[in-house]
């Protein structure tokens, strides 16, 4: 996917949450408290429940964006960056490109 790409499918942060959710079903949400498989999903929260024990799991909980406030459009917006350029994208420019202070 190409930078025009990623701002045609993803034109907002919403889309993007969308995107990683339906990822996070189709590989299966699994409760850290009970084991249950069976999640529904948190429009508001932005987090899955599990249905047996009712605990939280956050959309971002057990990806690389865990401890992250970043949105995850940026997060998506990188890996696009990364995963577009041939030669490689240093963390420096990825930096730079995303206007990230660290
Ligand atoms: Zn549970």
């Amino acid at each position: 996917m190409n930078i025009i790409n990623f701002i045609n499918r993803f034109p907002d942060e919403s889309s993007c949450v969308e995107f990683i959710k339906n990822q996070r079903l189709q590989q299966g949400v699994i409760c850290k408290r009970c084991s249950c498989t069976k999640q529904y999903w948190l429009e508001n929260k932005v987090a899955f429940q599990c249905a047996s024990c009712g605990f939280r799991t956050s959309i971002k909980s057990g990806t690389v964006m865990e401890n992250s406030n970043l949105p995850i459009r940026t997060w998506l917006l990188a890996i696009t960056f990364i995963s577009a350029t041939k030669k490689g994208f240093s963390a420096a420019e990825l930096q730079r490109q995303l206007c990230l202070k660290r």
